[in-house]
Parts: C-alpha cells; structure tokens; sequence
C-alpha cells in the first residue's frame, strides 16, 4: 500500500489561516500507515514521503510503482480560492475523494489545477511533463493505465466517503472525477483524498485536531480493509 502525503518541503500546498496542508497531510498519512501496520500486518506500507521534504510528482508515481503497490492513497486538504467571500468559505465545507477521470468542470478543475500546480516548482516542467497545469485545455488525457483501474479506485473511494459519512463523523461531498497529474500513471488502483477545507474556519480547527485526524485515519484504514476483503475474495 502506498501512501501519499501530498506537497511538503518547498510545497506547502495550500493553506487556512494557520495551517499549511503539507503538515496536516502528513500526520492524517503517518496515522493510516501506523493503524494499516498495527491491524494488517501482512500489508507492506511505503509512504512516499515520511517527514517535511520534497517529492515531485513524477518521484510519487515512480515510488509507487517500483515498490508495486496494491493501492495508492493520495491524501490532501482543500481551499477555497482567496478571493472567495467569508460567508462562502463559512458555508463550504467537508470531504471529497477523488479518482482520475477525465471530467473537469467546475469546483473539479479548479481541483485539478491547484494539486497539479506543483509541478510549476519544479525546474524544466516544460520538458518533464507534456502538459501545461494551469490550463484547462491542456488537461491531461485519461490514460489507459489508470482507466484499467477505475472499478476498483470508485470502489476504494466510495468506501472512504462512506466511512467519512458513517462512522467518521465528517460530511460527505462524494466521489468525484478530475484530471490529477499524481492519479495518472499509477499501475494500480489510485484514489485522492480531500480531507477537509482549511478555507472554512471551523474544519481548519477540526483538522488540527488530533482525535479527528486519527478518525479520518482509521476511516481510510475501514475503508481499505473492507476493499481489501472485497477484491480478494
Ligand atoms: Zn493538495
């Protein structure tokens, strides 16, 4: 299994009125990875970063597929963008798992276009990656590699928002479809977890929270276990 703290380092990705996504990511991933090695010990955990450093999206997909992962979890928080009014970013919020797709409208694109905004640090992104980030148009194409995965990522994260929903206490936005450069060429099922809006002051606390960062781990954990037992047998 492979776990995906989005952004760190250089990356802070985005960001409330106090907390920085790359930190609140990355303690939301420790947590699934310690709960998937306590109650799943057959499982092999590699995270694709484990402390406050860098990692390109191309480096995420390579530690993923070299280590042959059986899942790629992608977890993340979300915004609203700046300029939004205070009584939106009051009236916005709650969860949002993703898969790759090819749909990008609305909320979605926008979506797409800051999570692959990364790639904009990165020095000759030109010449790395064959898309533009911040274009609409030059959205990337769905490819067959993940398209080959997609029962099984809409089942993964249909899970998530149910165990986000039922028993993690966290409202629900749905599974959704979006152009997401790190989905893209993964060899194995792939799903991006949108934690939370740091953009809505109440979530932001919340998400600082340390008992409800370890609810929404162990609703991933719940989550990937009952997709486990349901794709084995
Ligand atoms: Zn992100």
């Amino acid at each position: 299994m492979i776990i995906d703290a989005g952004h760190g380092g250089k990356d802070p990705g985005t960001s409330g009125a106090y907390t920085k996504e790359k930190d609140v990511v990355l303690r939301v991933a420790l947590k699934l990875g310690n709960y998937v090695k306590e109650y799943l010990p057959d499982v092999k955990v590699i995270y694709t970063r484990s402390k406050d450093n860098s990692v390109t999206l191309k480096g995420r997909q390579k530690i993923a597929n070299e280590n042959e992962g059986d899942v790629f979890i992608s977890i993340h928080a979300n915004a609203l963008p700046k300029d939004v009014s205070a009584k939106r970013k009051n009236a916005i919020y709650g969860t949002e798992t993703y898969v790759m797709g090819a749909q990008n409208t609305g909320r979605n694109l926008e979506v797409a276009k800051r999570e692959n905004s990364v790639i904009l640090l990165e020095e000759d992104y030109q010449k790395e990656y064959d898309f533009d980030p911040t274009s609409s148009e030059s959205s990337i194409l769905f490819s067959l590699t993940q398209s080959a995965f997609q029962d099984k990522s809409i089942l993964l994260a249909t899970n998530i928002q149910d165990q986000f929903e039922k028993r993690a206490g966290r409202r629900s936005l749905g599974v959704k479809q979006s152009s997401l450069y790190v989905l893209w060429s993964t060899a194995m099922p792939s799903v991006l977890v949108e934690i939370g809006y740091l953009t809505n002051p109440k979530e932001e606390k919340e998400l600082n929270d340390t008992s409800i960062q370890s609810n929404i781990a162990s609703g991933i954990f719940r989550a990937f276990r009952d997709y486990k037992n349901e794709v084995e047998y």
